[in-house]
């Protein structure tokens, strides 16, 4: 595993740049363009709003620093697809088209600008739908444009089975407050519990077969999922540098 903790590590951060800065770093091959995409959503008592929006933003200007200067990290969109957690006071939600436009709109502005590519890194479940919708739509309508996303939890799956103890996880868990502990410190409650469930494992293996909706507090009653009391940053670390390093590593043939 890499080690990134180097004296004054250089990324390219658009909200730290001008225009011209921005204009120049193009000419000298700058052609990639990271999005963090998290949720403004309730992450039970275990952490604020931010955890999703401080994951991916974490993310991404990591990301952003090993591709250095080939790649522009943009601001987080902070807001997701979460109507499954409306019952807990302080989610925001789009609706799923709203999402989606705000997503095309961002992709047909920074395509005037020059960029044929874009990567996606998504900290929120709830978002990945109209992920792989937005991956169809881009493909239909640039047929010039590369595009590609990673709910980036995922490209650490094997780290995750292999390290996560809890029985359960899922939300504002042992693997996510692990990664928030590690990305966004700012965003991990001091106390940490375990998910108050109301529907077992099997109940909701059940409802899925078929298809049913269900909200988060229909399965657990503190909005958590999994027990984020055994959380840790040493655990944040592995998930997250591994997925860095599998990443990274797409994105140099991309
Ligand atoms: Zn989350």
């Amino acid at each position: 595993m890499m080690e990134h903790n180097n004296e004054e590590a250089q990324s390219l951060i658009l909200n730290r740049m001008s225009w011209v800065e921005l204009e120049e770093k193009m000419k000298d091959g700058l052609d990639l363009v990271l999005i963090p995409v998290g949720a403004t959503e309730q992450h039970g008592p275990n952490g604020s709003f931010g955890v999703d929006s401080g994951r991916a933003e974490g993310f991404v200007e990591r990301l952003a620093q090993r591709l250095y200067p080939r790649a522009v990290a943009i601001p987080v969109v902070s807001y997701g697809i979460s109507p499954h957690h409306m019952n807990f006071p302080g989610t925001i939600t789009l609706q799923s088209e709203t999402f989606l436009a705000v997503l095309e709109d961002i992709v047909d502005s920074l395509y005037l600008h020059g960029f044929r590519k874009f990567f996606f890194a998504n900290a929120h479940g709830g978002n990945r739908p109209a992920m792989i919708l937005l991956m169809g739509k881009i493909k239909a309508q640039y047929p010039d444009v590369q595009a590609a996303w990673s709910s980036f939890t995922s490209a650490a799956g094997d780290v995750i089975r292999e390290k996560v103890t809890s029985s359960t996880s899922g939300h504002a868990c042992e693997g996510e407050m692990s990664q928030a502990m590690y990305l966004a410190p700012w965003s991990v409650k001091e106390d940490r519990v375990p998910g108050d469930i109301v529907l077992s494992a099997e109940q909701m293996a059940e409802r899925r077969v078929i298809g049913q909706a269900m909200t988060f507090d229909e399965i657990t009653a503190n909005g958590a999922l999994g027990d984020a009391s055994l959380a840790s940053w040493d655990l944040g670390r592995d998930i997250i540098e591994t997925a860095l390093d599998r990443i990274e590593s797409f994105l140099h043939e991309f």
